[in-house]
């Protein structure tokens, strides 16, 4: 039992104040728990503050500290389970209090913001102006009125239709239930396609279906909050599944949330669940403003609605009876925060699931290994839907060896597989994509000849290319110059390997002289709404050909596309994280299963100088399972997650010396420096570094790593609390800003 309790007083107000140690009376210490509301002396009144930890350490003079006066009965107990759920958040990936409970709690601003509804039409021009006919036969003139305006427009406020047009709140209502507009607060998710065709609900389960919802809500029933993880190609019908449990939840007046990548949170996912659900959902994206987001969490915790679908943060929606989780593509890196805490939506999910009783669902084509990793231990429960809802056959898919073209003579990008087929699609009016599946920012050095990568002898990831002819490897720092000849082959081909979408735009331009090229990167969508301008311009077919990185093989249908290219897989396979293969895994699959949506069979064609690799040859075949079985082997014999677990210590500073100097205390602090196991807490560990960071400074900020593998997450999080407890007593720290990162997504 905890001697002290350190309370953190106003969490409505704009910025979250101080936290206070108490002395917890001896009768208070049975009862009191993280998360509880509790009256406290404060100056010389009574005020009320909450429990943000349990602490046997006193931070000021003992004597000094004021004891805890009592307990708050009637306090909210959602607000209390958000604490809670923050001080879990500190306590397992490091931060400040404050900065978990900034991240858990929106604050609030001074001014509310006005809410601004819409009005927006949901049925068809003609279906509406058959209406219009019936409204005008029977008189009536309101709902006459209001359909004319939407019909014009499409959209109209809420404010104008009652006072421009002066039609009542009763009479949009009226049209609200009866489908023909629905009713958007400024906050939702808005679009600039303005009608769409209504239809009926009528989507009944099939039998796959419905036993992966009766499984699910069996265990619900029975109180048991535990884990699941959907697994279906994409087709197969999840969100269908996701749909009829959050149908089921609410039913039973308890409440879901959807998490969903930004990049998928399109106008058809939501209007999917709009058309289900009416005005219970929300929607939450990015853009909102901390005022917006406020909004909306208070609506959730007033009751006004169910269902809340967004990125990560929409995971802290307060609802008072959360009962289900719902985790589209699971395996999403953006499911990481990028900042302190750096939480992963997933284990928060399922921590808040436990405080809350709720059920966490985690749907993927492609599970991370983790979640894979985890089911087959038996933490979370494994569900497939193993067949196409529409059958529609998979695009055939084909690899291309890279050096065989070299050694054929062809130094272009694109082999001459890929060139026919693109003749033949460009002459059938069909589309392509070609696909670029660039990440990271250091390149590696290859050989084009054997295809051979340099790659580091201790930690088996492709050295980065770090300029002046040195190869450096992100994770432990190991060093060699560049070779001039390959040192498996002896060729003298071998160069760093780089390649930017601009560059193969104009290849392609050049390849096929009348061919209409689009790009889509992160240059050309950095404007608003680029991206959805871009992907409509090809969806209605403005362009023959699309060019792009990773951001255009996520869950975008083309109808029209029947030939999809991955110009070289090898790029996402050496950027020098042991997440690798398991990235270029997902995205070939998910590339490949771009071609051949609509009505006409498609082909894949993935180039690479390394077509034997076990996940270039998984993904060709769409075989999740043996590239399961070879990528967690790899996880075992190097103590990588999810077999062990990563913590990655970050020190930043202006001056490279005091970075470098705060990294070698704490390696020190820990035990040596050597790469050798070493115990910590009688625990085996593993400390690499300190190294330079991947990008070594940012805006002249100097980044040192070090890497420590431990069995235990629960090692690390003993070892990030003793370096935390270092870092904050140490002068030395001043200008070092430490940061933790916790099994990380993507390399530093
Ligand atoms: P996923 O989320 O796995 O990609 P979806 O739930 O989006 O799959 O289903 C793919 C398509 O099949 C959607 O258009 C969906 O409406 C339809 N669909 C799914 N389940 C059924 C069903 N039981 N009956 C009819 N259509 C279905
Ligand atoms: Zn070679
Ligand atoms: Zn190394």
């Amino acid at each position: 039992m905890a001697e002290y309790a350190n309370v953190i007083v106003g969490i409505s107000l704009e910025k979250l104040d101080r936290i206070f140690q108490y002395k917890i009376p001896d009768r208070l210490k049975q009862e009191i728990s993280v998360g509880m509301q509790v009256d406290i002396p404060f100056g010389n009144r009574n005020i009320k503050g909450y429990v943000v930890e349990l602490t046997d350490l006193a931070e000021y003079e003992i004597a000094k500290l004021k004891e805890i006066s009592g307990i708050v009965k009637e306090s909210i107990p959602i607000t209390s389970q958000m604490i809670a759920l923050a001080a879990w958040m500190k306590k397992n990936y490091g931060g400040t209090m404050n900065q978990a409970l900034k991240t858990v709690l929106p604050v609030s601003q001074k001014k509310k913001a006005k809410e601004q509804k819409t009005l927006r039409l949901l049925i068809t021009g003609t279906e509406a102006k058959n209406l219009l006919e019936e409204y005008r036969r029977k008189h009536n003139t309101a709902r006459e009125r209001l359909l004319r305006a939407l019909l014009v427009s499409g959209v109209l406020s809420w404010e104008d239709a009652v006072k421009k047009l002066s039609v009542s709140g009763s009479v949009i209502k009226a049209l609200q239930e009866a489908g023909i507009l629905v009713i958007e607060s400024a906050c939702v998710y808005r679009n600039p396609v303005s009608h769409l065709v209504r239809e009926e609900y009528g989507v009944s389960l099939n039998e796959e279906q419905l036993g992966a919802v009766e499984s699910v809500m069996k265990d619900y029933r029975r109180g048991c909050c535990g884990t699941y993880l959907l697994k279906g190609v994409t087709g197969s019908g999840k969100t269908e599944v996701y749909m009829e449990l959050i149908a089921r939840v609410t039913k039973e007046r308890r409440q879901a949330i959807v998490l969903i990548p930004e990049i998928a949170l399109t106008y058809q996912t939501v209007m999917r669940f709009y058309r289900r659900f009416g005005d219970r959902v929300s929607i939450m994206n990015s853009r909102l403003s901390q005022g917006e987001r406020y909004d909306q969490f208070e609506r959730a915790k007033n009751g006004e609605i169910d269902i809340m679908i967004g990125p990560r943060s929409a995971l802290f929606t307060p609802f008072a009876h959360l009962g289900l989780i719902i985790i589209d593509e699971e395996h999403e890196m953006s499911y990481k925060s990028e900042k302190v805490p750096r939480y992963h939506a997933r284990e928060t999910a399922i921590a808040r699931a436990e405080m809350a009783g709720a059920i966490v669902v985690l749907g993927s084509a492609t599970p991370s290994v983790e979640s894979s990793y985890r089911a087959r231990n038996g933490e979370y429960r494994l569900i497939e839907l193993t067949k196409r809802v529409n059958l529609r056959p998979l695009a055939t898919c084909e690899v291309v060896d890279l050096r065989q073209e070299l050694r054929q003579g062809n130094r272009s990008i694109l082999s001459r597989r890929l060139y026919g087929l693109m003749e033949e699609r460009l002459k059938k009016k069909q589309q392509i994509i070609l696909f670029l599946n660039r990440r990271g920012i250091a390149g590696f050095v290859s050989c084009r000849a054997c295809g051979h990568v340099i790659k580091c002898p201790h930690c088996d990831v492709s050295l980065g290319q770090h300029g002046g002819g040195r190869m450096v490897c992100h994770y432990c720092g190991y060093e060699e110059r560049e070779p001039v000849v390959c040192p498996s082959c002896g060729s003298p081909y071998i160069s760093g390997f780089k390649a930017g979408t601009e560059k193969v735009e104009a290849l392609v331009k050049r390849a096929f002289p009348t061919a209409r090229v689009l790009r889509m990167d992160m240059d050309t969508t950095r404007g608003k709404d680029s991206y959805e301008r871009i992907l409509s311009s090809f969806a209605n077919q403005e362009a023959d050909i699309l060019v792009g990185t990773q951001m255009i093989v996520k869950g975008h249908d083309f109808a029209n596309v029947t030939l999809v290219g991955v110009l070289a897989a090898d790029l996402s396979l050496h950027i020098g994280d042991y997440h690798a293969s398991e990235r270029t895994f997902q995205l070939l699959t998910q590339a490949a299963g771009r071609a051949g949506r609509g009505d006409l069979p498609g082909d894949a064609v993935i180039q690479t100088y390394d077509p034997d690799h076990y996940c270039i040859r998984a993904a060709c075949r769409q075989d999740y399972e043996s590239f399961y079985r070879r990528e967690i082997e790899y996880r075992k014999i190097m103590y990588y997650p999810p077999v062990w677990n990563l913590l990655v210590i970050l020190c930043a500073s202006k001056e490279e010396s005091a970075a470098g100097y705060g990294a070698e205390c704490l390696a020190g602090l820990i035990g040596g420096d050597g790469r050798g196991g070493r115990e910590f807490a009688g625990k085996k560990i593993y400390l690499i570094g300190p190294a330079a960071a991947a990008v070594a400074k940012v805006n002249d900020i100097y980044k040192k790593v070090i890497y420590i593998k431990a069995e235990n997450y629960q090692t690390l999080v003993a070892l990030k609390d003793m370096c935390e407890r270092f870092v904050r007593d140490n002068r030395d720290y001043r200008n070092v800003s430490v940061q933790f990162d916790f099994n990380p997504v993507s390399g530093f």
